[in-house]
């Protein structure tokens, strides 16, 4: 087998990658198409360019985005030193100057003898050796025809995600589980409304505010699947005849049927997340928390994602990659960053550290290096191969897709630093395993 991986976008994802492998000694071929060509939202010749905020959110270690940064750090994350050394003042962020951000990760790529970064577009992967495909959620045109002629299916090419809350931030005393006609059994969680609710809930919901989308995200993005304030705008009863029908269902409280139900799906198979179904949406995402907490089973409901409807290229991983980020089908091939249904810029660039690290060892012929479901990276990379999920959308870090840990811990603020230490030990000793 050829030494040389081929790593296919210089962006969060690719950078980590194409590090981590040379640092194990692996010669890299990092392809990159700017300055040659742009997405339409890249505008920077440097490599790792930040497209929108400057900020990587929160620090500290006891918050989702916070862990994940410090497991990086851990691994070796270029993306996490780079940020430390060109930070500014965030209050309790991590933001950067994203000129000095993006120069800082090019001139490590680039000081790296065992990497040749290529200012050319790759329209195909390779398909013999070792290769990673990290081109991110605006791949360009052929290179998104190869990845689907690859794969057999067609990619998304937009992000219709609802919202998604933690289960223990339900209130059961407002909700109850039922399948419409009792068909299904549990699988979902009923959040019922009565008139005078479902009245003040639909007069927020089609005055609140929306996210101005770009040009190239109009087109295309409402086909088939409605942001739920703009179906709810069609009518006051349009929504109460779609996604929040009553028909079917029984409230155990009044014994009677709901005059509005949203409904909750689980997310994810240990069932510590629940989605909104049917309620894709474009409201800002303070607008989101508002609106949506007007439903009184959501009254003190815990976001781990807002609903998002943006251009974003990404494959139905589950099935498709494992959680070492390879094919199933092709352990040659490996996918990172965005285009795996990880939604953020670092979970990006962690799961091209994972992608990396997992690509050096099948080139050495090294055992697979996945982090237990206990660790943020570790959590991610199963979400993105977990087939139970039904209707995949991307996961940025959120506590609850960690298990809870051993002893009932009440207070939150206690018991997310008691993830972020299991978390960090078990990422640690991992790492150590896997050197030694
Ligand atoms: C409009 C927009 C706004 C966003 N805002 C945010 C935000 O505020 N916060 C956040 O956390 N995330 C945001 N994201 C998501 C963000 O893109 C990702 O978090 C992150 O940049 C993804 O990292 P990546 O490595 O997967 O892809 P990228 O960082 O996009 O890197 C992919 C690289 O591949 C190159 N490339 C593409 N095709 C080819 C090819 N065929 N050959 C060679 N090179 C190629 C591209 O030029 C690019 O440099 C946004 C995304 C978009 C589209």
């Amino acid at each position: 087998m050829s030494n040389t991986v081929t790593v296919i976008g210089g962006g969060f994802a690719g950078c980590e990658a194409a590090l981590q492998l040379a640092k194990r000694g692996v010669k890299v071929r990092l392809y990159e198409m700017k300055p040659r060509r742009f997405s339409p939202a890249h505008k920077s010749e440097a490599l790792c360019e930040l497209v929108c905020s400057n900020s990587f959110k929160a620090a500290r270690i006891e918050s989702a985005a916070g862990l994940l940064k410090a497991e990086m750090e851990l691994l070796g994350s270029v993306c996490v030193r780079c940020a430390k050394l060109t930070a500014v003042p965030a209050g309790g962020a991590l933001a950067v100057d994203r000129d000095l951000f993006s120069a800082a990760v090019t001139a490590a790529v680039e000081a790296e003898p065992n990497i040749t970064v290529i200012r050319e577009e790759c329209t195909a992967i390779p398909r013999e050796g070792v290769a990673i495909v990290a081109a991110g959620p605006l791949a360009s045109e052929a290179l998104s025809e190869d990845i689907a002629r690859l794969c057999g299916a067609p990619l998304s090419f937009f992000d219709a995600a609802a919202p998604i809350v933690t289960a223990e931030s339900i209130d059961f005393t407002r909700a109850f589980t039922q399948s419409r006609y009792e068909k299904g059994g549990d699988d979902y969680v009923n959040c019922p409304m009565n008139k005078e609710e479902y009245e003040l809930f639909y007069k927020e919901l089609v005055s609140a505010e929306r996210v101005i989308l770009h040009d190239f995200e109009k087109d295309g993005v409402y086909e088939g699947c409605m942001p739920i304030e703009v179906m709810a705008a069609r009518g006051e009863n349009t929504i109460r005849f779609g996604p929040m029908k009553p028909v079917g269902l029984r409230d155990p409280a009044t014994g009677r049927r709901p005059w509005a139900v949203l409904q909750l799906r689980k997310e994810n198979a240990a069932g510590t997340l629940y989605n909104l179904v049917g309620f894709q949406t474009n409201l800002k995402f303070g607008e989101q928390q508002r609106v949506f907490s007007l439903i009184p089973a959501l009254k003190n409901a815990e976001f781990v994602r807002w609903g998002v409807m943006h251009r974003n290229t990404f494959l139905k991983s589950p099935g498709l990659l494992t959680p070492a980020f390879h094919m199933t089908e092709r352990p040659d091939i490996f996918f990172a960053g965005q285009i795996t249904g990880v939604e953020g810029y670092m979970e990006s660039a962690a799961s091209g550290i994972l992608a990396g690290i997992n690509a050096a060892n099948r080139v050495l012929g090294r055992p697979e290096f996945i982090l237990p479901p206990t660790s943020m990276m570790g959590a991610l990379s199963r979400y993105i191969a977990d087939e139970t999920v039904k209707d995949f959308q991307p996961m940025g870090a959120a506590m609850g897709l960690l298990p809870a840990p051993e002893e009932r811990i009440r207070d939150k603020k206690s018991r997310y630093a008691a993830l972020a230490a299991r978390a960090l030990e078990d990422v640690r000793q991992y790492a150590a395993a896997a050197e030694g």
